[in-house]
């Protein structure tokens, strides 16, 4: 599936919500559970860019424009670094049921921001919380995206299609089992029970990787700086890049490069068929 010599593709994204998963997402606006996101850009972020430094290991960040414009020091570090930024809404709003235009203004001027703030213009997209709108693609193909990663159709890439036809948009599809959040937030209101065991945690990212690797197919994880930056959460992370790390083959790369690798290969394959 992979260019030569790559038997498994490794894909880490942070989607750097900070207070905007608490204040759009949750709706709740006050002092305790914002600072819960202020974690994320307070701490959590430095432990991720420290851990990714440490392991040469480029990733991906998904980051609200809300966030650029708040935490603005930490989303110019995340592209100092050379990891990528990927283009994840306004201010962590849902684009369901957003009428067109209005999602298209959001986009114009968050991608405005991030490219402003980062020096880079997304071409990757994250809908909010996993949730593509059904205007999403087309803006997604108008402002000439490379990939979506919000569906779950599969395990390795596919195209995004769009009016029923396979799109020139590759999709690098995520999963909640996949995700840090299921497992680790807790909160009363809205109940969230979280709180599991990071060993736990990493015997099933263990294993779902030992799947991607026996397939020679994509492990992509979807974690967020406040939730995995937690001292015991981030060791844990730190165990299984360690434990890839020992295999041969891996190829570490940021979502653009998987996307632009497996397009190219489908596109060549193609070629060749015809
Ligand atoms: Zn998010």
């Amino acid at each position: 599936m992979w260019s030569e010599g790559k038997r498994v593709a490794v894909t880490l994204s942070f989607d750097f919500d900070a207070e905007a998963l608490w204040f759009e997402t949750f709706r709740m606006n006050t002092p305790t559970p914002l600072s819960r996101g202020e974690y994320g850009a307070r701490v959590g972020i430095h432990r991720v860019l420290s851990l990714l430094d440490k392991y040469g290991v480029p990733a991906t960040f998904f980051i609200p424009a809300w966030t650029a414009e708040h935490h603005t020091e930490e989303c110019k570090e995340v592209a100092r670094r050379g990891h990528e930024i990927a283009y994840h809404s306004h201010h962590h709003e849902s684009v369901v049921g957003m009428r067109m235009e209005i999602e298209r203004e959001l986009m114009v001027h968050s991608l405005e921001v991030l490219e402003k703030v980062t020096g880079q213009r997304p071409v990757g997209n994250r809908s909010v919380p996993f949730d593509l709108g059904r205007n999403t693609p087309y803006l997604l193909r108008e402002f000439g995206f490379v990939y979506d990663s919000s569906l779950m159709g599969a395990d390795d890439p596919y195209w995004l299609p769009i009016d029923g036809k396979d799109s020139e948009i590759v999709e690098l599809p995520v999963a909640w089992e996949l995700d840090d959040a299921p497992f680790f937030i807790f909160n009363f209101f809205p109940y969230m029970p979280g709180l599991w065991s990071p060993d736990h945690v990493f015997e099933i990212w263990r294993q779902e990787f030992d799947g991607a690797y026996r397939e020679g197919g994509l492990f992509l994880l979807t974690m967020h700086p406040e939730i995995i930056g937690h001292r015991a959460r981030i060791a844990m992370l730190e165990r299984l890049i360690q434990y890839i790390a020992q295999h041969e083959g891996v190829w570490w790369a940021r979502h653009i490069d998987v996307a632009l690798d497996w397009k190219r290969r489908q596109q060549q394959a193609a070629q060749a068929a015809s």
